[in-house]
């Protein structure tokens, strides 16, 4: 039999489409702030938005009756029939967002006209408006949601660590600021300034204001008009790419949006100054008509769809391309033309002494190498139990005679059945993934002391994501202190991790990662440790010598699991004598 649903149901699944996360809140508050004409707005936040999310702005307000009907589905006052569709510039028009709220929170909204009367003040909740009486509130509209979904548990049980929902509200947060530049903006949480943005003339000054000096003075102007498109905005050095993401923003008439595959043609350019898997900073708008641009796929998703995406591919990595070779950021040489080099070069960002122009320089990094630390634990150094541990019954002899190690990246041994095959990154990745797992049961980690105290300056939004796991970032054997004031002070990394002075801003950059991914879930140990455990295996590839390789065969087998990688890929495999007869 058919149900119509009732419609505090009905209203609680259509929440759910625009009320995702507290960031999702933090977004639609903003954007109407903004819509409203504010030129300042502040927004304070508890408890990563989970008890409090306020956003004040000083924009036009409501009328009394106008505060009680924003609450209502479909209320807007930004559009009134199908044409508007087309051109519509503000954020918001499906006049959802407040009546979707309000269904999963409580909602106090406070709000005066400029010319208006006394002012407002409306309660709503799930079931709609509560109550309504005057206020004298300053002009301008206040809206205060509390305790988001405390009556969907499904939803809030599916909210991510604080760190995580905090890192999303930042990014709507600036994500706002990096369009707005002429706006006061102000983020606080827990009562301390996250950011306290001054209206400003330009986007650069904005982006300076932000992030700080030292990457505004790495960017590059990227200006390229066509009939299609118009692209403006700024590209970071490839030196000052990083490993991580957070500083990639494209916006097209005047909103976020993302883009994997724009994102491409804005990282091709890059492709032979920058080391693999590390991604330029850029801020980049795209003006365009809005009839050749649908930004409202779903109202939460930030893709868009354009109606030529090829096209628009093209210019842009055009525009990158000639903004990086108009600042002297191209290689001297093609290197795809220099037939037969057999290593792409890659630009170490960590080395200071040929910071420009970016001549080719051999593959390798003149790697940390991992066993040749006196603090690495003495358990694992001698203990060698491959019966119980390794699924095929063959252990390489222990005197490693016949060990050979290939292209830095495998490692052959011969056994009874054949050869062994290790992969060397993975048989790390196992081997470190383990360390810091029990480490962070322990709670006792093992440092590496740097070799000075070393400052890394770091943006607001990165200061908070260690603030707010300060025990998780002790546990894992860093030892980082004096936050404040954009920077921490390291005074030890994790084993693994490099200790001299350019490694460490990386270490940081790894952790701060490890502790920001979005997929963990659950078992925050154990992502955090395969984060980590990753990044320390990448952190360099020099090539093994016969006792490293011996050792690093050694400590994968006293690992506990020594065939998969810590996500699950092969380290060990052997090629079987037959397998090798019939080769030849
Ligand atoms: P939409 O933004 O799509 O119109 P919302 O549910 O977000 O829908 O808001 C409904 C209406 O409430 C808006 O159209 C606007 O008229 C009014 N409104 C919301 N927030 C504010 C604000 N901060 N200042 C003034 N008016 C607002
Ligand atoms: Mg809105």
């Amino acid at each position: 039999m058919l149900k119509v649903l009732p419609p505090e149901i009905a209203n609680l699944i259509a929440a759910g489409e625009v009320v995702g996360r507290p960031a999702s809140v933090v977004k639609e508050l903003m954007e109407n702030s903004v819509d409203a004409g504010a030129t300042a707005v502040t927004v304070s936040i508890s408890d990563s938005g989970r008890t409090l999310i306020k956003v004040s702005d000083n924009g036009c307000g409501m009328s009394r009756d106008d505060a009680v009907l924003c609450f209502e589905r479909h209320a807007t006052s930004k559009i009134s029939g199908a044409s508007d569709l087309e051109r519509i510039m503000t954020y918001g028009f499906r006049g959802e967002a407040l009546a979707s709220i309000a269904a999963v929170s409580a909602v106090t909204l406070r709000t005066r006209r400029k010319d208006g009367d006394v002012g407002t003040k409306v309660e709503a909740e799930q079931s709609g408006v509560i109550s309504v009486e005057g206020d004298p509130i300053a002009e301008g509209t206040v809206f205060e949601v509390r305790n988001l979904f405390y009556n969907v548990p499904a939803r809030r049980k599916f909210l991510k660590s604080d760190a995580v929902e905090m890192r999303n509200i930042v990014q709507e947060f600036l994500r706002v600021a990096l369009t707005r530049p002429e706006m006061a903006l102000r983020l606080i949480s827990g009562g301390k300034d996250v950011y306290n943005l001054r209206p400003v003339q330009n986007i650069k000054q904005r982006i300076r204001d932000i992030y700080g000096m030292n990457v505004a003075r790495e960017l590059v102007e990227v200006n390229v008009n066509t009939t299609i498109v118009n692209v403006s905005g700024f590209i970071g050095s490839p030196e000052g790419a990083r490993k991580r993401s957070g500083t990639q923003f494209f916006f097209v008439n005047g909103r976020y949006f993302r883009s994997p595959m724009l994102n491409k043609a804005v990282c091709k350019p890059y492709e032979k100054l920058i080391s693999d898997g590390s991604l330029p900073a850029y801020f980049l708008y795209l003006t365009i008509n809005p009839e050749e641009v649908d930004v409202n796929i779903h109202p939460t998703k930030t893709e868009v769809k354009f109606g030529d995406e090829g096209v628009i591919f093209e210019i842009l990595m055009a525009g990158v391309r000639e903004s990086l070779g108009k600042n002297d950021f191209t290689p001297s040489i093609e290197f795809d033309s220099v037939g037969n080099i057999p290593q792409i070069p890659v630009f170490h960002k960590n080395d200071t002494t040929s910071r420009s122009p970016y001549v080719p320089k051999p593959d390798y990094t003149p790697l940390f190498n991992p066993f040749d630390t006196p603090s690495y634990p003495e358990s694992v150094r001698g203990s060698f139990h491959p019966e119980e541990k390794f699924l095929f019954e063959e252990a390489p002899a222990e005197d490693g005679r016949d060990i050979l190690v290939a292209h830095g990246k495998y490692i052959l041994v011969p056994v009874k059945s054949g050869i062994m095959l290790i992969h060397v990154e993975r048989a790390r990745q196992r081997i470190f993934y383990e360390r810091y797992y029990e480490k962070i049961a322990e709670q006792q980690p093992i440092v590496q002391r740097t070799l000075f105290p070393q400052t890394v300056k770091l943006s607001a939004e990165d200061c908070l994501a260690l603030t707010e796991r300060s025990e998780t970032v002790a546990q894992l054997g860093f030892d980082i202190r004096d936050f404040g004031g954009g920077s921490v002070v390291v005074y030890g990394v994790p084993e693994g991790f490099e200790i001299d002075e350019s490694g460490v801003a990386g270490s940081i950059d790894a952790l701060i990662a490890a502790l920001c991914d979005e997929t963990q879930i659950d078992d925050y140990r154990h992502s955090v440790a395969v984060k980590l455990a990753e990044s320390a295996a990448a952190t360099g590839r020099k090539a093994l010598n016969h006792t490293e390789a011996q050792l690093l065969v050694d400590s994968l087998f006293a690992c506990r699991e020594p065939n998969l990688s810590p996500s699950g890929h092969r380290c060990v495999t052997i090629i079987s004598t037959e397998d090798l007869d019939k080769l030849l």
